[in-house]
């Protein structure tokens, strides 16, 4: 995939209308709809401002949650949970969807710009037409929804049109959302010259580039619960790193495919062969492997459970594995040292729990302290960083869960590859 896109500076839009594909997923309060988290919507400030200050009319969009567009697939979806379809209202549907408005979102907005957010009543009515064709330059506005149109997840083309013949430009900004090809993600950009805001710019120069020409050597650090769900990743990075390390759950699976004992560990048996071929294909292709030597288990999953450290590999039955021990961060650590490029992806250890948080704990300490680019991917594992307080010591975490994850996978993004090139 070419990484390398034009982005909002590279395109005149002064005085032209711009429609802006944000992520304003944010998570809200299930009982009140406040939001309880509006980084995502900080982190649109900057290409938001810039467009506004370079004189262009801004029609922002994004998707919030899961609504389900249409009446008939809500009484379907209603009736595979064992609801009464004669008993569903239309009303209550209507009422699902109020709850998944931009509105409160288009609220906070205008408090952090300090300007007004003109917010739509609709995506590509009458009522969001009006207000985006009466929008003046260094004015703002939000559609609603984009999911509220069920041609917005099948990416139909005429709501795709519907949207881009509102605007003269596409800027998406909306990293977290690449990785699928939706009508608003990736349709829109077939009807207007198509380009990158500042945060899918970074993603693209920082992780992009860590995969096609990184800085070397180039450690991956890979964790999480399942092998299975890490198997793209794992993948490609074992064609371009120089070192693997791998802890949390997965590598109990590695264990157990190398006869060890992994007592009531997160195993996942079926995944066993594949861990060994990784272990045998790494030696072919000279890439350090490293696997836990030790590792702290719990007589129990909780965060008061007692706990001991155990050397690999020896889990006694009733135990379980639910951080990497020391000798094992004392290895991981001094492998990061010397590195040129860390790409993070997927916790040490149950980190939710503080008495197994140590070792995702002392690889970020360990990142934070070396010279390297270090680039941390994957929603629990910048969740886990922001938590542990080493946010702002690395070099780059991204904004995108499950597109940070495909890109390290070494797929082609949609959102990405629809922009055009620089
Ligand atoms: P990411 O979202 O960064 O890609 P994952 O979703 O793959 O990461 O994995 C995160 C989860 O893995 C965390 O919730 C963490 O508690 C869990 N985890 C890490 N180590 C273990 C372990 N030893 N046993 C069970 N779960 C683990
Ligand atoms: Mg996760």
């Amino acid at each position: 995939m070419n990484y390398n896109k034009k982005t909002v500076k590279d395109i005149d839009v002064k005085g032209k209308k711009v429609l802006l594909r944000c992520d304003f997923n944010v998570p809200q309060d299930k009982a009140t709809g406040a939001i309880t988290d509006d980084k995502r919507i900080r982190a649109a400030l900057p290409t938001i401002q810039y467009l506004l200050d370079q004189g262009a009319a801004v029609i922002a969009c994004s998707h919030l949650g899961k609504p389900v567009a249409t009446f008939d697939s809500y009484v379907k979806k209603q009736a595979e949970k064992g609801k009464d379809p004669a008993s569903i209202t239309e009303e209550e549907w209507k009422k699902s969807l109020k709850k998944l408005s931009l509105a409160p979102v288009a609220v906070r907005l205008s408090e952090l710009l300090g300007k007004d957010v003109i917010m739509a009543a609709d995506v590509v009515g009458d009522d969001a037409k009006a207000k985006a064709a009466a929008l003046q330059p260094g004015q703002i506005m939000l559609l609603e929804n984009t999911r509220f149109e069920k041609g917005e997840t099948k990416n139909d083309p005429a709501l795709a049109k519907a949207m881009a013949d509102m605007a003269e430009v596409y800027v998406s900004d909306a990293f977290g959302a690449v990785h699928r090809a939706h009508a608003s993600t990736a349709g829109v950009a077939d009807y207007l010259p198509a380009v990158s805001g500042f945060l899918i710019q970074k993603e693209l120069e920082i992780i992009g580039g860590a995969l096609a020409n990184p800085k070397r050597p180039l450690v991956a650090i890979l964790g999480g619960s399942k092998v299975s769900s890490k198997i793209g990743v794992i993948n490609n990075l074992l064609e371009i790193a120089d070192t693997i390390i791998i802890g949390g759950g997965m590598a109990y699976t590695f264990s157990a495919a190398q006869g060890g004992k992994v007592g009531d560990s997160l195993l996942e048996a079926d995944w066993q062969d594949y861990a060994n071929d990784m272990v045998k294909k790494a030696a072919e292709k000279g890439v350090k492997l490293l696997l836990p030597v030790d590792t702290v288990v719990a007589n129990a999953f909780a965060a008061d459970a007692e706990s001991k450290v155990v050397k690999n590999g020896e889990i006694p039955d009733g135990w379980q594995g639910l951080d990497i021990g020391p000798e094992t961060i004392k290895l991981y650590c001094d492998a990061v040292k010397d590195a040129g490029t860390v790409i993070w992806n997927g916790p040490m250890g149950v980190f939710e729990f503080p008495a197994f948080a140590k070792g995702t704990e002392a690889v970020a300490e360990a990142l934070s302290q070396t010279s390297a680019i270090t680039i941390i991917g994957g929603g629990d594992s910048a969740a886990a960083v922001q938590q542990l307080g080493y946010a702002d010591k690395m070099t780059h975490i991204s904004t995108g869960g499950g597109a940070s994850l495909e890109f390290m996978e070494g797929k082609e993004l949609p959102g990405v590859a629809c922009l055009l090139d620089a």
